[in-house]
């Protein structure tokens, strides 16, 4: 007989929200972790990432006191403080899930899993035999192979650098080097991102890009497109980065946020007959399943949709399956995702150009203006809002945001795009005022055709 029913190897978002959700249907289950448990969302993620960009808000807030009467004595940010302070919520957090497993029923096993065979995980010298096995041992950061590489750090060191670091380097243009790039600017560093290609975020809706690009170079982020790093150099306390335009940038730090690569070495797979693909991603269908029989992987280190809650859902739907009866696929379509940058960009749904794909026709809509709360400061920061629209039904399949608040509007506007709703719908929502977020439901003309086709 098994020891167990269902083993997870990685205690992260995801495997310890399989685990906990099928004990709690009664299921023998374990959860293998090797690190702390909630993995990189609670320790080197998510969580104390969050912690930062609220810490990042204060230097403006102080600022835009001025416009509404206050003054704001002398002010200065302690970085081993805060550093401190993050790290005793993380402890807390680590102790309540270790709580939630055992008191759902849940074994916690330390070590490091590897498969022996597709039932079997060894654990040191421990072997454990599970029915079912998922696979949820998340990702690590990547860097380039240049010279001088080692004198960077990942977003991983971050968290506890001993000191802000007076001048950062910041090298990428996905969430991770955006979000840095804000939080460290607003902390006090001052800040030069580097970016290969013309725009950050590729994959985002065009117009988000180019708002948020503005917006992170008035907040003071010196943003270089169209410029990569080339090689790294020790200059006696700082570090030189030479740049693919020829120049040398010195810098306290360097941080590469250049992509992450799914957890598999050493994981055994081809014991168990799983292939990874290129680039080390778990193979899956819709359901997670790998194709070996008893076999799912989930997170991360599938690298679908690289987000906490799709990483939970998915683990939840393969207990729900096995042990509740009731057979549920994670739905990857419209998922809400927020960059928490300065200010935040969200989206959900479709972007302009995959709406075009999509369909004969699309109308859309779009705003760009002031908020109330800088009328009366001296920030020139501006909220963009956009709806894309699929002219024959109707329906708004697209909602995207620069703005303060846009990681909490498109949490919501998703459950709208989820529920098909259209833009008659929307219209017909009386707006909350004076909201910025009313604006969503206020956009009554579209942009001119051909004002639309010539941003394409
Ligand atoms: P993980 O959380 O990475 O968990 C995997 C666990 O497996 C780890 O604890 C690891 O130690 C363990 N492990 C690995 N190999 C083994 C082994 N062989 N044996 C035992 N244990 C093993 N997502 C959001 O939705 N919102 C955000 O704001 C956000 N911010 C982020 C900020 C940063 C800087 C980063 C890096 C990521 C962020 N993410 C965010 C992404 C999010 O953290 C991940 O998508 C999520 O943590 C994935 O969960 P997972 O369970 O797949 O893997
Ligand atoms: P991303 O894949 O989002 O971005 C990587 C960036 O690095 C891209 O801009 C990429 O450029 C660039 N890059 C890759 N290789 C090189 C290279 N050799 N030289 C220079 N630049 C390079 O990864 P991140 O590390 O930022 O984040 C990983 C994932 O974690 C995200 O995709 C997201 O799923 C998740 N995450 C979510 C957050 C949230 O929800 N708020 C926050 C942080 C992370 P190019 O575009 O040209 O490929």
């Amino acid at each position: 007989m098994a020891d167990f029913d269902l083993l997870v190897i990685g205690g992260g978002s995801g495997g310890v929200a399989c685990a906990r959700r099928a004990a709690g249907y009664g299921a023998r289950a374990a959860v293998v972790e090797n690190d702390r448990l909630g993995g990189t969302c609670v320790h080197r993620g998510c969580i104390p990432k969050k912690l930062l960009v609220y810490a990042s808000h204060f230097s403006h807030d102080f600022e835009d006191a001025a416009g509404y009467g206050w003054s704001v004595g002398e002010r200065s940010f302690d970085w081993p403080a805060m550093v401190q302070a993050k790290s005793t919520e993380l402890d807390r957090l680590e102790g309540i899930y270790e709580r939630l497993l055992r008191n759902a029923g849940a074994t916690h096993i330390r070590g490091t899993g590897r498969l022996l065979d597709a039932h079997i995980v060894a654990v040191g010298d421990e072997t454990h035999r599970a029915e079912t096995i998922v696979i949820a041992t998340g990702g690590r950061p990547t860097m380039p192979e240049i010279p001088g590489i080692e004198l960077a750090i990942s977003s991983d060191e971050m968290f506890d650098l001993p000191a802000l670091p007076a001048r950062l380097v910041i090298v990428g243009g996905g969430y991770i080097a955006c979000e840095f790039a804000c939080i460290m600017q607003g902390l006090g560093s001052q800040v030069t991102q580097l970016y290969r290609r013309d725009l950050p975020l590729r994959g985002f809706d065009h117009d988000l890009r180019a708002v948020l690009c503005e917006e992170m170079r008035k907040g003071g982020v010196d943003l270089r497109l169209d410029t990569n790093a080339v090689s790294l150099a020790r200059n006696g306390s700082a570090i030189a980065v030479t740049t693919t335009t020829g120049e040398i940038i010195e810098a306290d730090q360097v941080l590469f946020a250049t992509g992450r690569k799914p957890n598999v070495a050493g994981l055994g797979l081809e014991k168990a007959g799983i292939e990874p693909a290129q680039g080390g991603a778990i193979p899956v269908d819709e359901a997670s399943h790998t194709g070996v029989a008893n076999v799912y992987a989930i997170g991360d280190v599938t690298d679908r949709i690289n987000l906490t809650p799709v990483a939970i859902h998915e683990g939840r739907c393969i207990a729900e399956t096995l042990y509740n009866d009731n057979p549920q696929v994670p739905d990857h379509r419209d998922v809400a995702t927020a960059v928490f940058t300065t200010p935040e960009l969200g989206t959900v749904g479709l972007t302009e150009d995959e709406a075009r794909n999509a369909f004969p026709a699309v109308d859309i809509y779009k705003t760009r203006f002031r908020p109330l709360k800088h009328t009366l400061t001296s920030r020139e920061e501006t909220i963009f809002m956009k709806l894309v629209v699929d002219r024959a039904s109707g329906r708004v399949v697209g909602c995207h945001m620069v703005g303060d608040g846009a990681g909490e509007a498109v949490q919501l506007l998703g459950i709208a795009v989820k529920a098909g709703a259209t833009k008659a719908q929307f219209d017909a929502t009386m707006a909350v005022h004076p909201t910025a977020a009313e604006e969503f439901v206020t956009m009554y003309e579209p942009v001119p055709e051909t004002v639309a086709d010539a941003a394409q």
